[in-house]
């Protein structure tokens, strides 16, 4: 076996929950001393030229009464077992990642024992399948806390080295001595320096910046991200005045693009060391969506269907977690107003999505991207609301608001969002309503459905 030059920049990524439920069952396995094994089935995906992700669609920690032995020296898998795992994982086309665990709390290595089992293992992968998946193997302390990976080569000869994080984004969370001198987020220090880092090192597409995505902007710049990824095709008119953070009417004046204005804001919060990207086009725009999917989350706070139906396509394409942002306005016919905002984060890599779960309308989406005389035509005719749906400054920021906690939430992983998220805010009743996301699960759906 022998180390290749790193050809490619190979990343592990296991949301915290499921990290969290799968350590839970590798320590449960264990007796003392015994080493254990879990395997994880994931999906693929090529970000660039030289990145490439891999995220698990589930995972299995057997129980010890599938192993032949296991003991502090090693273990072996019944076959019956074993086989059972690769039917009905494998044939799906998904790669598998082998973790198994040492005996000790130092940071561990694999062993001759592992290298050659692991390399027989690769070659059998290749032999067996149509579509040979990939072996990628993980070796873990007794404690399941420092790690190495590495992904096997199809001949079983070649190792690369394979970056772990059990979190939403890659992040490294090695302490940066800038990050926690900073005395600008001093009142933020309880959440721990970690957070701040990897806020820092976060990079965040914004799709929409109008009312709802400028004050998201304004306040999750504010928490930590510094790195942006803007995309909308809009000027600033005075009509946005009424809900803009910062905006001036000099900046109406001189027509400034959106994108522009909410990077402006970003640049206001920071002196140095922000990075923003603002693109002034549609997000149809087929040469921002690589860049969209290199970003590590997606956020959509657009007035029409078809963005969002976009930016969905993407999520799903790019296995990135997407946060959905939105409000409506409504007077009933007694002239009370109902208010209403709404946060959607769908589950990465399945379950359901913006247009299973019907939270975005496909019939709205089609006439959206018509030919503009198609889309006055059904105006017309009273089918479509036009732009000018109301909204304010309130409202939009209670969405925005919520949507910066949710990040905060997956970024210090206290929030699950693992199955998905749909909140809706209705006012005046002041009250949050939480959908059951169970009813939101549609296995066949065109869009999210397994291909
Ligand atoms: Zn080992
Ligand atoms: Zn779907």
């Amino acid at each position: 076996m022998k180390f290749t030059q790193q050809s490619s920049q190979f990343s592990l990524q296991i949301p915290p929950f499921m990290w969290h439920k799968f350590r839970q069952a590798m320590l449960q396995t264990r007796n003392t001393n015994e080493e254990v094994i879990g395997f994880l089935f994931c999906q693929r995906h090529q970000i660039s030229k030289r990145q490439i992700r891999y995220f698990p669609e589930t995972w299995v920690v057997p129980a010890s009464d599938c192993y032949e032995h296991q003991s502090a020296s090693g273990l072996v898998l019944k076959q019956e077992f074993h086989l059972y795992l690769l039917e009905k994982y494998l044939s799906e086309g998904l790669d598998i990642v082998h973790v198994h665990t040492h005996a000790g709390n130092q940071a561990p290595n694999f062993s001759g024992i592992d290298d050659r089992y692991e390399a027989e293992y690769a070659r059998f992968l290749t032999s067996s399948f149509r579509k040979p998946p990939r072996l990628i193997s993980g070796v873990f302390d007794e404690s399941l806390q420092n790690h190495k990976f590495r992904i096997w080569n199809r001949k079983g000869n070649a190792v690369e080295t394979v970056n772990f994080y059990p979190s939403w984004f890659e992040l490294k969370s090695q302490p940066n001595i800038q990050a926690h001198t900073d005395l600008m987020f001093a009142r933020q220090k309880i959440f721990g320096e970690d957070f701040q880092q990897q806020l820092s090192e976060l990079t965040v597409t914004l799709i929409g910046c109008g009312g709802i995505g400028a004050i998201f902007a304004e306040q999750l710049g504010r928490l930590g991200v510094k790195k942006w990824l803007l995309i909308d095709p809009d000027r600033l008119e005075t009509v946005n005045l009424n809900r803009m953070p910062g905006a001036i009417w000099r900046m109406t004046e001189q027509r400034w693009h959106k994108v522009e204005y909410v990077k402006q804001l970003i640049k206001n919060i920071y002196q140095t060391g922000s990075c923003v990207k603002a693109i002034p086009a549609a997000v149809e725009n087929e040469s921002v969506q690589k860049e969209i999917g290199a970003s590590d989350l997606i956020v959509v706070a657009t007035d029409n269907h078809r963005s969002r139906q976009i930016a969905q396509e993407l999520a799903i394409e790019y296995m990135r977690p997407l946060v959905c942002l939105g409000t409506h306005i409504d007077v009933k016919p007694d002239g009370v107003p109902r208010m209403y905002c709404r946060v959607t984060v769908p589950p990465v890599g399945g379950d359901w999505c913006l247009m299973c779960g019907n939270i975005i309308n496909l019939q709205r989406a089609a006439l959206e991207s018509a030919p503009m005389e198609i889309e006055s035509l059904v105006g017309r005719a009273g089918y479509l609301e036009g732009i000018n749906d109301p909204a304010v400054f309130w409202l939009n920021s209670i969405c925005a608001s919520t949507g910066v906690g949710v990040i905060q939430g997956m970024v210090s992983g206290c929030l699950n969002v693992e199955e998905g998220l749909d909140w809706i805010y209705q006012f005046p009743q002041c009250e949050w309503h939480h959908t059951n996301t169970d009813y939101l699960t549609t296995p066949d759906c065109y869009f999210c459905g397994a291909d």
